[in-house]
């Protein structure tokens, strides 16, 4: 059992935050609010939103603030976050997470900690280039570090695994800069809060999720 429970995850994109939400969500009946899932959701449906935000999310760069913010606050006030959420992915830049501190003033709420995923650039890399995701459930696999039992085949529903376009080397090395530039400045946002934590996100998945349940006692 954890006692935080209005959650942030905060990193670099392959630290593992959509990794050790899975079994956080299940075990504590958290809501998952993925801002990635949820866009890749929308061009997978070809809405307008979908398709304006395909091209910043192919160059590695971030959607416009207003876009995810909105879609975020849909979800917060939504019952399914009652029993609190893990933010993952969200907010990205600084402009975000003043939209969601006053959000979530607006709803009577706040945030309990802001996890920290930490991991070395040259790990990131090379899990992010060899990333796989299973198209119907989202879950994650990893050709050298966690691969599925059957190649191709997603091990919890049979669905099939692709290679997220924004995983190349290319785009992975931007996405990293990105987040260096606009994402990393929430460090120092957050722990002047008092709400950061940390956890080294280097760790294979059983130890990082022990290490993740002991911060947030
Ligand atoms: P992710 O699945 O979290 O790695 O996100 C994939 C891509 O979606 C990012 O590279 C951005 O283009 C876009 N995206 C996801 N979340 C955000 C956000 N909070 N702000 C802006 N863009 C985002």
């Amino acid at each position: 059992m954890i006692n935080k429970k209005n959650l942030v995850f905060l990193g670099p994109p392959g630290a593992g935050k959509g990794t050790l939400s899975a079994p956080l969500m299940e075990a504590e009946k958290l809501a998952h609010i993925s801002t990635g899932d949820i866009l890749r959701g929308e061009i997978a449906a070809g809405t307008e939103l979908g398709k304006s935000a395909k091209a910043c999310m192919d160059a590695g760069k971030l959607v416009p603030d207003d876009v995810v913010a909105g879609m975020v606050a849909n979800k917060l006030s939504s019952p399914e976050c009652a029993d609190g959420f893990i933010l993952d992915g969200f907010p990205r830049t600084v402009a975000q997470a003043e939209l969601l501190k006053k959000e979530l003033e607006k709803i009577g709420s706040k945030l309990d900690a802001v996890v920290l995923f930490d991991a070395p650039e040259d790990l990131l890399l090379q899990r992010l280039t060899a990333r796989i995701m299973c198209r119907k459930c989202n879950t994650g696999y990893n050709k050298i570090f966690c691969p599925p039992k059957q190649e191709g085949i997603c091990d919890a529903c049979g669905g099939e695994l692709y290679q997220r376009s924004d995983d190349s080397l290319e785009t992975a090395q931007n996405r990293l800069k990105v987040y260096r530039e606009q994402t990393a400045p929430l460090i120092d946002f957050y722990t002047a809060a008092g709400l950061l934590v940390t956890i080294d996100s280097s760790l294979p998945k059983d130890e990082g999720y022990a290490a993740l349940c002991a911060v947030l006692q």
